[in-house]
């Protein structure tokens, strides 16, 4: 509600924006990148959401410019759109009920309201279980940090009752934080053997006594049992009528580190739970340059940008300020980069006669979500993926400072070395090579299909994902050197006779998506987040890790490790937060239909 009314005035206070002052060159020029992106990132955009308005509205003008420039449409049946389904949100469905019933002296039979009383997570199994009721602290086991509220504990068919957080409070780097994710305590509690969870906070972490909200993770997975969150107002009486202080609780835990469980054997709980996923439809924005040389034409180079952001942000958006409802105008992120590109379309369209290869402009919708839209198109590529040469990607291009320019997948093919120090004529930049093809943007999804990847970026700053990446902090004139600079790369490629090689970079670096938590081991894999199968796809295999050395494969679908079923990417980080260096690990996975089990040796990550 409050954001719809924030939308109304958003929109009637918006200035119209006069998008072609001028008449635009073929030339890359800083004004022109300006005027894109002053567009782009204008509130009337409202943040380009993927499946908004404003998303739409964003698709409409790179379109409207690609047709100015003489790029031909490479999207479904004839258009320059490829539309894709992906999740946009969950909500409550019809069937949340949830009730506690004690004997007469115990309080009797009570009737919890959703949304009032509880709610469930997003990732809660949809299924109804009934069960006696168990205390079990914060509902943590880490043997390996001594502390373990499941010690002694027999938990089986029961609904589990835990605190929210951990003994170390709401300090996100308590060491017993690691292991006190929403996701993490409900794997806990099945695979002890739990029929339900129930998590509420207590007072010493949050004097208000607020549910969280509804937020859907971008993860397919459910946790496998039905989990949902309580107020403490509606879960305290049956702790107290023991005896029990909830702050005094949650003292002892803090002081003794000892578990602390309260069997309630006569408070059963009927609990269902319903969340439904809702879809919505986005498209990535595709048009191409064929190629005039005979001899090289069906080779194509890819260039791309994501076009899409955050859009009003909140809880669940990857906002780095999520209480805040507001337009999160993503001109770094990533406007500048589809500037950049629009600013390539132009120039190479205005001498595309003279185009070897053939050129494709990639605008990917669905970045932020998990590189849903650069995921689409590797599965349904426009041109075959087997001719493709390159994938050149632009995403944060437009906050060059001091010079320096980090250009990641520096390794993946041996000419680009020398290409990359040759264009940079006249040292315009300090420039950081990261040899790794994998990384948070949408090259990862093409250099996980074997292509060589150039990925620019000026470097993360603290507008980062905040409402405040606004049109006017970008650093124009650098942002034009930088897709000069790309320009003259680009154009190296589709010069040279030979297709460059592709090369697998052997790399411990921490992967950009998914292992964000600081885990100590690796296993070496790069998890598949556009899969939604039981289980956790592998999209990629790190050279010369411990997969690799076990004998795992992309495509392989891990569904069990350590003797843990893994239903998901969560269960799978739930797993590495338990291991050491060193530790050997049964690694279960599914190919192609059979089930086959590997052992891994866990490395150090770096
Ligand atoms: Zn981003």
């Amino acid at each position: 509600m409050a954001s719809n009314v924030l939308r109304g005035i958003a929109i009637m206070s918006a200035l119209p924006i006069l998008v072609h002052a001028q008449q635009s060159t073929p030339q890359i020029t800083s004004e022109e990148l300006k005027t894109h992106v002053r567009y782009l990132a204008s509130d009337q955009l409202e943040g380009r959401g993927s499946g908004s308005a404003g998303n739409t509205a964003a698709a409409a003008y790179i379109i409207d410019r690609l047709r100015e420039y003489g790029i031909r449409p490479a999207g479904d049946s004839g258009t320059y759109y490829q539309s894709f389904d992906f999740i946009s949100k969950v909500k409550l469905g019809n069937h949340n009920t949830m009730t506690l019933e004690a004997p007469p002296s115990g309080g009797g039979k009570k009737k919890l309201q959703v949304d009032q009383d509880f709610r469930p997570f997003a990732f809660t199994s949809n299924t109804s279980v009934t069960g006696p009721l168990i205390f079990a602290g914060y509902g943590i086991s880490a043997p390996d940090q001594n502390y373990d509220d499941y010690q002694g504990l027999d938990v089986n068919g029961k609904i589990v009752l835990v605190l929210q957080y951990s003994p170390d409070g709401t300090d996100p780097h308590g060491e017993l934080n690691k292991f006190s994710s929403f996701r993490n305590k409900a794997r806990t509690a099945r695979d002890k053997g739990a029929a339900g969870l129930v998590m509420f906070t207590g007072p010493i972490d949050d004097p208000d006594d607020d549910l969280i909200p509804l937020a859907y993770d971008q993860a397919f997975a459910s946790s496998g049992i039905p989990a949902v969150f309580i107020k403490r107002a509606a879960i305290a009486p049956l702790i107290t009528s023991r005896g029990w202080a909830l702050g005094a609780l949650q003292d002892s835990l803090k002081a003794r580190r000892k578990p602390i469980a309260i069997p309630m054997p006569e408070v059963r709980v009927d609990l269902t739970t319903d969340v439904v996923q809702v879809h919505a439809t986005t498209a990535n924005v595709l048009g191409y340059l064929p190629g005039t040389d005979p001899k090289v034409k069906d080779q194509v180079i890819v260039m791309g940008a994501h076009f899409d952001h955050l859009g009003w942000g909140g809880v669940g958006s990857g906002s780095l300020k999520p209480d805040t409802t507001a337009i999160h105008h993503g001109a770094d992120d990533n406007a500048s980069g589809t500037a950049g590109l629009l600013e390539l379309a132009q120039a190479f369209g205005a001498e595309a006669q003279r185009l070897r290869r053939t050129f494709v402009f990639t605008f990917f919708s669905g970045e932020e979500l998990g590189t849903l839209g650069s995921a689409y198109y590797v599965n349904h590529p426009s041109f075959p993926l087997s001719s493709t040469d390159v994938m050149v990607n632009m995403d944060m291009i437009g906050r060059l400072e001091n010079k320096s320019l980090t250009v990641y997948g520096s390794g993946t093919s041996p000419s680009w070395g020398t290409l990359l120090a040759k264009e940079d004529k006249d040292s315009t930049f300090t420039l950081k090579l990261v040899p790794d093809g994998y990384g948070p943007s949408d090259h990862s999804q093409f250099y996980g299909k074997d292509i060589p990847v150039l990925f620019f970026f000026t470097g993360t700053h603290n507008d980062y994902h905040k409402p405040s990446d606004t049109w006017d902090r970008i650093n124009y004139s650098g942002e034009e050197q930088v897709v000069r600079y790309v320009y003259s790369i680009v154009e190296d490629i589709d010069g040279a006779p030979e297709r460059p090689g592709f090369t697998k970079v052997a790399s411990s670096a921490p992967s950009g998506g998914g292992d964000r938590r600081s885990f100590r081991v690796t296993l070496g894999i790069i998890p598949d987040y556009a899969e939604g199968s039981e289980g956790m796809k592998i999209g990629g295999i790190r050279p010369g890790g411990p997969a690799e050395k076990a004998g795992l494969h992309a495509g392989d679908v891990i569904v069990n490790m350590g003797g843990k079923k893994i239903m998901n990417i969560y269960d799978y980080m739930g797993m590495l937060g338990e291991l050491k260096p060193g530790d050997k690990v049964s690694v279960v996975v599914v190919r192609e239909g059979k089930t086959m089990e590997f052992t891994a040796e866990m490395t150090k990550r770096n």
